[in-house]
């Protein structure tokens, strides 16, 4: 039976769509490895890990079993009273991969509610003995997901405060740090960053940042010296941190996290997305003993949030199974080669009239365009060319499963140059 494209067009929304005018859609009927298959027959290399998520690739063996297993046992038990093994070992996993110093685990359902629960936990923290400190600080540039605590922190201009500003908490907002990863330490932005946390930091409960590469807001790349020089405010003038590692955890920029370039531990941490390799939705809301036990040593005694689904333990063994496939497998060295093989691929499109800036880091490579791209228009034409990538604004990028091989990565490079080339 083939696939009724018409009602998913008439009736489903599809992320950031529209019901009368959708965009173009691919109905796939499977996945394996970086293969995904289209109902017309057609195979894309996958440039894009499902946003993030598919590590490993698709339909891994390991993976499968681990929720196979899991299935046969128990699917789904609430976590209000019980407990169970896949939530302890994956628990056990986040303490011991996390900076040293979190120690604390809140399961949440999604990377957009992990980052509710983080600004839940700092607001709570402040709230017996210094309530006024209840705003956060944010950068522009940032993205933090989409449900209103988390938006209220996106950048105030590409995000969506414009449709919202009379019911986002308003929040202070800093210049994104300044591009690139190597380029010079900025000495003017310090000293902004430092001034904005003398003049607000009596109103501040905590500030938020995307570790390194800050991701949908733009695709940048900064200066792990930056990081430091926020951690380091933070502790200096009461300001908790909390970095938003939904996009930079479990090795997408070389490092186990983003905080790691940096050799900070954050008061919070949020992680999501690569958690379970793409299976099923899980996020997690790390924090330090102090930050927990203050929480927990005013009124009403406890942390006051409780999905349905925490802990989910289908997708706690998922997983588990991902981290620990990821543990036994040498992946520092393949992103090194994944970074050095996008450099070497992309970085001559530098040169094409439309191309502004073309980046890499890790297992990440980014074109910035002098225009918008219609997605209408390119999505197509990538598919064409037997690849998967979901283009936003000015930017084309990939950052592809790190299981992809050279020979795969070498065509989904060409089929990005061969897009751009009939640009
Ligand atoms: N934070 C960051 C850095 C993200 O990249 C995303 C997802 N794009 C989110 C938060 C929100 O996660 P989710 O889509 O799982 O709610």
């Amino acid at each position: 039976m083939s696939i009724n494209l018409s009602f998913d067009r008439q009736h489903i929304w599809h992320p950031y769509s529209s019901i009368t005018n959708p965009g173009p859609i691919f109905p796939v009927v499977s996945a394996n490895g970086v293969h995904i298959q289209l109902e017309n027959g057609q195979e894309l290399i996958d440039g894009m890990s499902s946003w993030w998520c598919a590590l490993h690739g698709y339909n891994h063996p390991a993976l499968n079993q681990a929720i196979i297993e899991q299935t046969q046992k128990v699917s789904h038990v609430m976590f209000g009273g019980f407990t169970h093994e896949p939530a302890i070992r994956l628990c056990e996993h986040l303490v011991s991969l996390t900076p040293d110093g979190l120690d604390t685990v809140f399961l949440a359902d999604t990377g957009s509610v992990s980052v509710e629960v983080a600004i839940k936990m700092a607001l709570q923290y402040w709230h017996g003995t210094k309530p006024q400190k209840n705003r956060l600080l944010a950068f522009k540039h940032g993205y933090h997901g989409d449900t209103f605590g988390a938006m209220s922190v996106c950048d105030p201009y590409t995000g969506m405060h414009h449709l919202f500003s009379d019911t986002l908490s308003k929040q202070i907002f800093m210049e994104a740090p300044p591009l690139g990863y190597q380029a010079e330490a900025d000495t003017k932005w310090l000293d902004q960053l430092e001034t904005l946390f003398k003049n607000h930091h009596h109103t501040l409960a905590a500030a938020i940042i995307e570790p390194i590469v800050q991701g949908a807001g733009g695709m940048r790349f900064y200066n792990p010296i930056y990081l430091s020089a926020l951690r380091k405010l933070c502790q200096e003038y009461q300001v908790l941190l909390i970095v938003d590692e939904i996009a930079t955890g479990f090795g997408r920029t070389g490092q186990w996290f983003g905080s790691n370039h940096a050799q900070i531990c954050p008061d919070i941490m949020c992680v999501g997305k690569a958690l379970t390799g793409g299976y099923l939705t899980l996020a997690a809301t790390l924090c330090t003993q102090q930050v927990a036990e203050t929480i927990c040593e005013q009124n009403p005694g406890v942390f006051m949030h409780g999905p349905t689904f925490m802990g989910n333990p289908l997708a706690c063994a998922v997983a588990v199974a991902n981290l620990e496939l990821l543990m036994s497998w040498p992946w520092r060295e393949r992103i090194a080669e994944i970074e050095q093989k996008l450099h070497t691929g992309l970085m001559p499109l530098i040169h094409h009239p439309a191309v502004a800036d073309v980046r890499t880091l890790g297992a990440i490579g980014v074109i910035q365009l002098h225009e918008p791209v219609k997605l209408m228009d390119i999505q197509p034409k990538f598919v064409e060319a037997g690849i998967w990538l979901r283009p936003f604004g000015r930017l084309i990028y990939t950052m592809p499963p790190f299981i992809i091989s050279d020979v795969e990565l070498e065509q989904l490079i060409a089929g990005i140059v061969k897009v751009l080339g009939d640009f």
